[in-house]
């Protein structure tokens, strides 16, 4: 009797408890043995709280040692981990709280007042925590609880099966979706990726990624728990900080933003990198040309991979051969992938360009309460469709060419231009509006909205109500006008050309 995920995770770390798991740059540690103790203190308090198996835990923290114990907590008590961005507003967590019914929704003590009311709107039990931890200290009501409760806890058994996880993703309409991950999906992705990766009990994984993400919370921690290694878990990514913890590190995991960061910093060598072992990309595109002046400036070739919430990881560059820039490397071990004709499906000959498709131990089982949205994602034979257009070059390299639908990728962060376009369209003196990302010089992509007004609309009017109502990161960094979109003969509108108008206008 097990629990599939926790117990494959925990495996090896557990059986040497004296090795330190996780600590913050400013030395505060957490050993193997102590995420078993305080993984059980959180447990406890969660089945206190009425968690049962299946139920969801919705969390929307700052980053924290506790806050990804809450995670493995959730898991060993059976929940659902459903981890939020920190920049939604009260509003976008009312939809979900609503969408999810979560038993209960942990905050961050600050936003307690702001937040009890829709957690209360939604009838779900509400809970604080804070990042003290990262300090030693207790920090909020549900740390408060845990600190008093047993360290010992009966792990509920899970099987493969089961959910372990729901991350949501924006949708094109507006609407975000739950994509529903079983044990089997995060656990076999983690075997994969430590197999391939070569993570080791040696490693210590320099962690600058947010853990409400597939990248940070899976990708990085889960392979490296998996492999009994440690990792120096960092906030955010703080140039001065990373730099001042590279040392100490064998490996990183970043989005393309970290790197371009990093070769802006004249701290960016082969000495002050040599001893590293392997720096990984994704999440969004890496310019070959980033991939490029990363090797000139310290020898080590960026290992670029491709993966999305719905799938875990799908490709990777090679660990011992060539890492080929531009590229998103090979099919992972146990994934099938192949480029089809978007519309037709068929399998396109090598070289095409069309939709990538994807079905292995990866792949999610479907969008949270929406049957039909999974049904037409998925082909008959399983392979899911993953909205990304891509081409496998002669050597069997997969490149991705673009994104099938527009979305916007801003700081490795996905933005769907449909709901903001929706909120602009609502704005008084809008007749439409087209959202757009074009190149920026610091987020790979900024979000720009194209807007058809009447006379005497400003720039700034738009902007000021879009504040509050969005995540900053989903906010237009620019709006233009114009006298109107440009449409195909289908009338759809012709994102392109408006990309290729104002693609300079956040590069200025
Ligand atoms: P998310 O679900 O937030 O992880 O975003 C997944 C999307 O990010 C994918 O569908 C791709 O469009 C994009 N993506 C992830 N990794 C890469 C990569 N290495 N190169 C290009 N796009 C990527």
């Amino acid at each position: 009797m097990t629990n599939h995920l926790f117990d494959g995770l925990t495996q090896a770390g557990f059986a040497k408890p004296g090795r330190d798991f996780i600590r913050t740059a400013g030395d505060v540690r957490m050993t193997y043995s102590e995420v078993e103790a305080v993984s059980a203190r959180y447990a406890n308090v969660l089945i206190d709280l009425g968690v049962q198996p299946g139920d969801r835990v919705a969390v929307q923290v700052d980053k924290s040692l506790d806050a990804l114990l809450l995670y493995l907590a959730t898991i060993r008590a059976g929940g659902v981990f459903l981890p939020l961005n920190t920049a939604y507003t009260a509003s976008e967590i009312e939809y979900f709280l609503t969408d999810a019914e979560p038993r209960l929704f942990v905050c961050t003590p600050a936003k307690k007042d702001a937040l009890a009311e829709v957690a209360e709107n939604a009838r779900t039990a509400i809970e604080t925590l804070g990042a003290g931890s990262n300090e030693g200290r207790v920090d909020g009501s549900l740390a408060m609880k845990a600190d008093s409760a047993p360290a010992q806890f009966q792990t509920i058994c899970r099987s493969g099966e089961n959910l372990a996880a729901i991350l949501y993703t924006s949708g094109t309409t507006g609407r975000s979706k739950g994509a529903m991950l079983t044990h089997e999906n995060l656990l076999s992705n983690a075997e994969t990726l430590k197999a391939y990766w070569g993570f080791s009990e040696d490693d210590v994984l320099l962690h600058a990624l947010p853990i409400f993400h597939t990248h940070g919370l899976f990708v990085a921690s889960n392979t490296v728990m998996l492999a009994g290694g440690s990792m120096i878990f960092l906030p955010k990514f703080d140039l001065d900080v990373v730099f001042a913890n590279l040392p100490a590190a064998t490996s990183m995991m970043g989005v393309p933003t970290f790197y371009t960061r990093m070769l802006d910093d004249e701290r960016l060598n082969r000495d002050s990198t040599a001893h590293m072992r392997l720096f990984t990309s994704g999440s969004a595109p890496l310019l070959a040309e980033t991939h490029r002046a990363f090797e000139q400036r310290t020898g080590q070739r960026i290992l670029e991979r491709y993966g999305m919430t719905e799938t875990n990881m799908n490709t990777s560059n090679p660990y011992d051969s060539e890492r080929r820039a531009g590229t998103v490397g090979f099919p992972l071990p146990n994934v099938e992938l192949r480029i089809t004709d978007p519309d037709s499906g068929e399998t396109l000959p090598n070289g095409g360009i069309g939709m990538i498709e994807v079905k292995g131990p990866n792949v999610f089982k479907g969008y949270w309460r929406m049957p039909e949205k999974t049904a037409s994602e998925f082909r008959d034979d399983g392979f899911f469709v993953t909205g990304d257009l891509g081409q496998i070059d002669e050597d069997g390299y997969v490149s991705i060419v673009g994104r099938d639908k527009d979305l916007v990728i801003t700081g490795g962060y996905n933005v769907y231009p449909k709901e903001i376009e929706l909120l602009i369209d609502e704005l008084d003196g809008v007749i439409e509006s087209a959202v757009i990302g074009v190149p920026h010089p610091d987020f790979g992509e900024g979000v720009v909205g194209v807007v058809v007004g009447k006379n005497g609309l400003e720039e700034k009017a738009i902007l000021s109500s879009l504040e509050g109502r969005l995540a900053r990161f989903k906010q237009p960094k620019r709006i233009v006008f114009v006298e109107e979109l440009p449409r195909n003969t289908m009338g759809k509108v012709q994102k392109n050309v408006l990309r290729e108008k104002f693609g300079n206008i956040l590069s200025a």
